[in-house]
């Protein structure tokens, strides 16, 4: 499947040093800072350095050592949160939004890490 990637996205500008962000960890790969309006108390977005769209462009299109650091680079910034349950933290939920349906704002693939608070439901009913 064909997928097209928009070099102007937001994020693109921030990979290439355009515009700043506030930076919580950097790996080979990966990238992951602060949201610019956090819905909660923690809320961090981690995005591969590669031109992804989403989730599943990434999973088809990415090598495996992009995808170990990503999926690591997560798991890293949970743990310097303190977030991880497996270390007594209070927990978390990711979140990956993708297109239309998804509501994704943003088309460069990134993972929302939301903690610091009881964070609700997974999805709201439809009405
Ligand atoms: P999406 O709806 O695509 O899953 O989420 C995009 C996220 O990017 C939103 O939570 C939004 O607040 C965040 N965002 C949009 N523009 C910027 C920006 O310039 N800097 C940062 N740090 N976050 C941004």
């Amino acid at each position: 499947m064909p997928y097209t990637y928009d070099t102007s996205n937001i994020f693109a500008k921030i990979l290439r040093g355009e515009i700043p962000c506030d930076k919580v960890l950097e790996t080979e790969h990966s990238l992951a800072f602060s949201d610019i309006a956090p819905k909660t108390p923690h809320h961090v977005l981690v995005i591969p350095k590669g031109p992804y769209v989403c989730y599943d462009h990434f999973a088809q299109d990415a090598s495996d050592l992009e995808i170990a650091d990503f999926t690591r680079a997560i798991g890293q910034v949970c743990a310097q949160l303190g977030v991880s349950p497996g270390a007594d933290g209070a927990g978390y939920r990711l979140i990956s939004n993708a297109g239309r349906d998804g509501v994704q704002e943003v088309p460069h693939l990134h993972v929302h890490i939301l903690a610091g608070r009881n964070i609700g439901p997974m999805v709201m009913a439809p009405p």
